[in-house]
């Protein structure tokens, strides 16, 4: 199947819990991959008024492969400019695990507060195949945990399966609201069927 007939994939399918390949060579093929990967990001943000598309892995559009795009300005949605990592790396942890909210692309209508370190230090390559290093804290080191996560078959649930207060999802005006973890969680196929 071509790059661009590719599609964002998410939850119930097996795929997202498939570990990634690292990317060999950094040719046209992979450029286009990242392309449509930002667009189908910027695309997945049209319409919803209290969400921000801040990343992606290529595993979500069912690759396999050990990419990342991370928005360059989550805070304004005008700037359409985003990081494409290769085969990025999380290097160190540091400070401790604090929990927050997140969500994603590939879990529809739920958010979960995580547990995640507040610090990482991350390696990859650029898309020139030139060796990148980033220091990242707060929400970006979030966004850095969560998506390495994807690349190794990882999904931000995965981490709070029996934490029976940590599951939410947003009300028509945006606010975050807890679930029932008994009634929309615990056996819901959709969620753990793989
Ligand atoms: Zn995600």
């Amino acid at each position: 199947m071509a790059v661009m007939d590719k599609r964002l994939i998410t939850l119930p399918n097996p795929h997202l819990r498939q570990t990634s390949k690292k990317v060999g060579v950094i040719d046209d093929k992979i450029r286009e991959l990242v392309r449509h990967m930002e667009d189908i990001t910027l695309d997945w943000e049209e319409g919803r008024e209290h969400e921000v598309g801040v990343a992606l892995a290529a595993i979500q559009m069912d690759m396999p492969l050990r990419i990342v795009v991370i928005r360059n300005n989550f805070d304004d949605k005008a700037d359409k400019t985003f990081h494409a990592l290769i085969n990025p790396v999380i290097t160190k942890y540091e400070g401790g695990l604090l929990e927050d909210f997140e969500g994603c692309l590939s879990v529809k209508d739920l958010y979960g507060k995580v547990p995640r370190y507040d610090k990482v230090r991350v390696k990859a390559l650029d898309l020139s195949g030139k060796e990148v290093r980033f220091s990242a804290e707060g929400f970006l080191a979030r966004v850095f945990q969560h998506e390495i996560d994807h690349t190794n078959g990882k999904v931000f649930i995965d981490h709070i399966k029996d934490a029976r207060e940590a599951f939410y999802a947003l009300d028509d005006a945006g606010e975050l609201m807890q679930l029932d973890y008994e009634k929309d969680i615990a056996d819901n196929k959709t969620l753990w069927e793989y």
